[in-house]
């Protein structure tokens, strides 16, 4: 039999729309010896892991935990909790994320009422008004940063709408959470989920969630019970919460590790010191390549710090210039997805990724391939 040869792929800049770079130090902290999951140690890590998502999410939500899977489950558990067959959602969709969240309502039997902005543009709380003339929705849902396209949504006012019509407002922070500032409580969400992966600069593999009083009532009010057994939060809360812990799942103990180390990480710098630097690293990176020739997607105001959408210029190889960066270089940058395929880059400075030294290197990199065609 033959053996595979042991994992040696290249150290990458990872600058694309995530996974991000990971700190040696969360690294490290995966190699901590396996303990139980239900390990008096580790329902504490658990515990300081909670206490620090809800300093991240800047909320008093009890109910706030990470789901041991990726951020598409973050998503997936606020959909199939909320909302019951017969159900009406409204979801704003100006990208791919929000289309992936229409996917879960209809897989829900909810019926679904969208409220569509064009790629790169946010949504305008307007439309949002006029759908909801016209409906009774369980809950508003939108996304926060859109990595697809990297617009930045204010919230605060859709929110409100949201709870003007007496629905749950649900808010996808997967790209946001870490790099930009989220405040759950203040700005009236009621449900959110993130992953680890993005501006968190953990491995993927987490979806960090949070939620409300409100939302733990239409929880425990439902008819039906929840369709997916390993995402039913009436159970998982049993293994998260309480004095007496019980088995749900085995817990990826590595993984809470992980994400525990890069909590404490955001926290030794300070969340303001960590928007900022994102703010000023993305001036940084957004003067340079303009001076490139490059021109931004989103208008200034809407622009996510960690998620850069630029429009690739005219006689620009897309797939080839990508495929030099990542062999030559070792940097990896986003590809365009759906209506932005071949059109788009998407640079991503997220967490660890979110340096001086990424920023210079990209565009030495790319000077030197573009000059040289
Ligand atoms: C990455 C991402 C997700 C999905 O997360 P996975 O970890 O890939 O499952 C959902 N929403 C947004 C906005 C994202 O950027």
């Amino acid at each position: 039999m033959t053996i595979a040869r042991e994992l040696n792929p290249n150290a990458r800049f990872l600058m694309g729309p995530g996974p991000s770079d990971v700190h040696p130090r969360v690294l490290k902290a995966m190699a901590t010896p396996m303990i139980g999951h239900l390990d008096p140690q580790f329902v504490q890590i658990m515990d300081e892991v909670k206490e620090m998502l809800r300093q991240l999410f800047r909320t008093q939500n009890e109910l706030t935990f990470a789901v041991s899977a990726t951020g598409s489950a973050g998503m997936e558990i606020c959909f199939v909790n909320l909302l019951e067959p017969g159900d009406e959602a409204v979801v704003c969709v100006n990208g791919v994320f929000g289309n992936r969240m229409c996917e879960n309502v209809e897989r829900c039997g909810a019926k679904l009422i969208r409220v569509d902005a064009p790629w790169g543009s946010p949504i305008d709380p307007a439309d949002v008004e006029k759908a909801l003339e016209n409906c009774k929705p369980k809950l508003v849902a939108i996304v926060h940063a859109e990595t697809s396209t990297g617009v930045l949504q204010p919230l605060e006012k859709i929110g409100q709408l949201a709870h003007d019509a007496g629905a749950l407002f649900l808010v996808d922070a997967v790209t946001s959470l870490g790099g930009v500032d989220v405040r759950m409580d203040e700005w009236g969400i009621d449900a959110i989920y993130s992953g680890t992966q993005k501006c968190i600069s953990a491995p993927p593999g987490l979806a960090p969630v949070s939620f409300n009083e409100k939302a733990v009532e239409v929880l425990k009010n439902r008819k039906t019970k929840v369709q997916s057994w390993y995402l039913d939060l009436n159970l998982i809360r049993s293994y998260w919460q309480g004095a007496k812990r019980t088995y749900h799942h085995t817990a990826p103990v590595s993984m809470v590790y992980a994400l525990h180390e890069a909590l404490r990480l955001i926290f030794e710098e300070g969340l303001e010191a960590r928007f900022e630097r994102h703010r000023r690293l993305h001036e940084k990176l957004r003067d340079h390549l303009e001076e490139l020739g490059f021109e931004f997607v989103v208008a200034p105001e809407y622009r996510l710090p960690s998620l850069n959408s630029v429009k690739i210029p005219p006689g620009l190889d897309d797939a080839r210039i990508r495929r030099r960066l990542l062999d030559e270089y070792n940097i990896e940058i986003g590809a365009g997805l759906g209506d932005f395929a071949g059109k788009v880059w998407r640079i991503g400075l997220m967490g660890c990724s979110c340096t001086e030294n990424h920023i210079n290197m990209l565009l030495s990199a790319l000077k030197t391939i573009m000059y040289e065609k």
